[in-house]
């Protein structure tokens, strides 16, 4: 069987002077529809032949556009029942906190860190880059102090 890409279509031609967009009847060149073949009209026989082929195009688009992470968020999805389990069972049966932690924080979020500077009221945004550089030293000396 040939692939779909090599054949061509119906050289018939469509009421407005076009070339025919169905496919032809096999062995033959022109499409059911433009050879007088059954029920079917070209038009309609040209609008279904332009259906299917967007159908296929859409369903490479989606294929195409899988990437490696909607790939492993799928097998996530799909598998998420099992994943949990295994890890409330290292936590809980086999005693792995970090297995509860994991759990609790990917799904919670971990808990922010603050690191507070004291800048006495200064504003930073107003300092120069000298001044930045002055600071940033200080802080340094100070935290290794
Ligand atoms: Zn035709």
């Amino acid at each position: 069987m040939r692939d779909d890409n090599e054949r061509q279509t119906c050289t018939g031609q469509t009421a407005n002077g076009e070339r025919c967009t169905a496919w032809p009847v096999r062995g033959r060149e022109q499409c059911a529809g433009h050879l007088g073949l059954g029920k079917l009209d070209p038009k309609a026989a040209s609008l279904r032949s332009a259906e299917v082929r967007a159908e296929r195009k859409q369903a490479r688009l989606a294929k195409r556009e899988m990437s490696y992470s909607d790939h492993v968020a799928a097998a996530i999805e799909r598998n998420a029942d099992a994943i949990v389990q295994a890890f409330l069972d290292a936590g809980l049966k086999s005693g792995d906190w970090r297995a509860l932690e994991a759990l609790v924080t990917r799904h919670l979020g971990k808990p922010v860190e603050r690191v507070e500077v004291e800048t006495e009221g200064v504003d930073l945004r107003s300092l120069s880059d000298v001044e930045l550089q002055a600071l940033k030293r200080k802080l340094l000396m100070q935290r290794s102090a």
